[in-house]
């Protein structure tokens, strides 16, 4: 770093952005670009009417768990972000709305234990099912102390030598797995099987799921703290000029910066630096996936059941592409519970009537296979060259499943190498 506060440049205010901006904010002057008209963290948010009050519902929702997101908990507790814990009990059931599985859960001493709801407690299937479950994690756990192992595999080889029931695989693992890494499910058998272990064996299976309280509308304004947001600015491109790089943003106008942080998705990244030509080539090989969510009054994603039904349905393709996964968010998320149902459903089956949609977001998300590694860490080579000025951040740019603690990790390295104090300790995990 030069003398005295350098200029830095951020692309992107996904949390990737916002978590650099913060990080950097003391010790640099930082402009933070964003394409869309808010804070990419909190760009669809909705409000939702019914019954006379009127609650935010942040899409995608956001849910994090103990164990595997040490780096976002520690920033939310930086930023006083409270941490609360949500119900994510499943009911399995294929489109014709039978159903396979349904437990719910019920916590004690911070574990979370889960138990058959009525209709599989009588269904022989769904105790070999709960039974697989309980085996494979068991299994997964013993395997992630097993470090390196399992680095040349695929998860689909991991799961092949596993003698783990193909019941289970494809109609409970798959299906969850697929939402969580927001792919089909041929991507989630082609993730390397150390990454999908160390997420596995992390604590969802244990914890279950937590949430930013008062979501990203309590967690965007923290991060922006000291920092110049420009929206509707979408960067066409970076490129070295003599002082530094020049951010030439698509209506024209431009300005030069020590640094630049780029924290768009590796395919937004290569699309503005064609002028890094060591970095293009690496961008191109990270593979991404896209996906749909649908905010909706529609209760139709929600199979029949027998007493209460737990909040989230995952409905298992016939075709076992993908599943379309909904969360019931008035028995999810306790500030919801006063109202009238509504749900996320990510990638819909079924058409859900115009009348019933408050909101609909596509998405973009990366996927990490054997073949992409090497792209990260050669970009990450690049970038810890002497005299380097272009960083990137974001999600793709660690060696885990591209979560909101990869991309807050991320953020914390590219920040850590211009010099930013980090207040807490990286969790490491690459
Ligand atoms: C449907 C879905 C559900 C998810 N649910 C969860 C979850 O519950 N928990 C979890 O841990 N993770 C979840 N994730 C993953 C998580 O959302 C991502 O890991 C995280 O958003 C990545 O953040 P990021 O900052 O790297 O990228 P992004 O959030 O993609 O941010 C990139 C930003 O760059 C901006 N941008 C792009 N190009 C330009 C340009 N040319 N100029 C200016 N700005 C530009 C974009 O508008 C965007 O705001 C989910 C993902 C999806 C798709």
């Amino acid at each position: 770093m030069q003398p005295g506060p350098s200029r830095i440049a951020i692309i992107g205010s996904g949390i990737a952005g916002l978590t650099a901006a913060w990080l950097l904010r003391k010790q640099a002057e930082v402009s933070l670009f964003e394409a869309g008209p808010r804070a990419g963290m909190g760009a669809y948010a909705v409000d939702y009417e019914s019954r006379g009050s009127t609650t935010r519902i942040d899409i995608p929702l956001r849910i994090f768990c103990r164990g595997y997101y040490h780096n976002l908990l520690s920033l939310y507790q930086a930023l006083g972000v409270r941490a609360i814990q949500s119900d994510h009990a499943g009911v399995f059931a294929d489109e014709a709305g039978r159903i396979l599985l349904h437990y719910g859960t019920l916590r004690a001493g911070g574990l979370r234990l889960p138990y058959l709801k009525p209709e599989s407690v009588i269904s022989p299937r769904a105790w070999r099912l709960a039974a697989a479950s309980r085996r494979f994690f068991r299994q997964v756990k013993s395997d992630a102390k097993a470090g390196t192992r399992f680095r040349d595999l695929s998860f689909a080889d991991y799961l092949d030598s596993l003698p783990t029931p193909r019941d289970f695989i494809d109609n409970a693992l798959l299906p969850v797995l697929s939402v969580t890494c927001t792919c089909d499910y041929a991507s989630v058998l082609r993730y390397p099987a150390d990454i999908m272990i160390d997420y596995l064996a992390g604590g969802i299976h244990d914890f279950g799921v937590m949430y930013a309280e008062g979501g990203v509308d309590n967690i965007v304004p923290r991060l922006l703290e000291g920092t110049r947001l420009h929206t509707n600015a979408p960067v066409e491109t970076v490129f070295p000029v003599p002082q530094g790089l020049r951010v030439q943003l698509r209506d024209g106008r431009d300005e030069d910066f020590d640094h630049v942080i780029v924290a768009a998705q590796a395919h937004q990244a290569a699309a503005m630096l064609p002028a890094f030509t060591d970095h293009v080539p690496q961008l191109r090989l990270i593979p991404f996936e896209r996906s749909e969510l649908c905010i909706h009054t529609d209760g139709r994603v929600m199979p029949d059941s027998i007493g209460p039904r737990s909040p989230v349905a995952y409905t298992l393709p016939a075709d076992r592409k993908r599943a379309q996964v909904s969360v019931d968010m008035t028995r999810a998320f306790s500030r919801f519970r006063r109202q009238a149902p509504v749900y996320q459903t990510w990638h819909p089956l079924i058409d859900i009537p115009p009348e019933r949609e408050l909101a609909r977001a596509s998405f973009t998300r990366p996927v990490v296979t054997r073949e992409s590694r090497p792209a990260v860490t050669a970009l990450q080579t690049l970038q810890e060259q002497p005299g380097n000025r272009l960083w990137l951040c974001g999600a793709y740019m660690t060696d885990r499943v591209p979560l909101l603690d990869a991309a807050v990790q991320s953020a914390m390295r590219v920040a850590g190498g211009l010099g930013a104090g980090i207040p807490w300790s990286d969790a490491g995990g690459d």
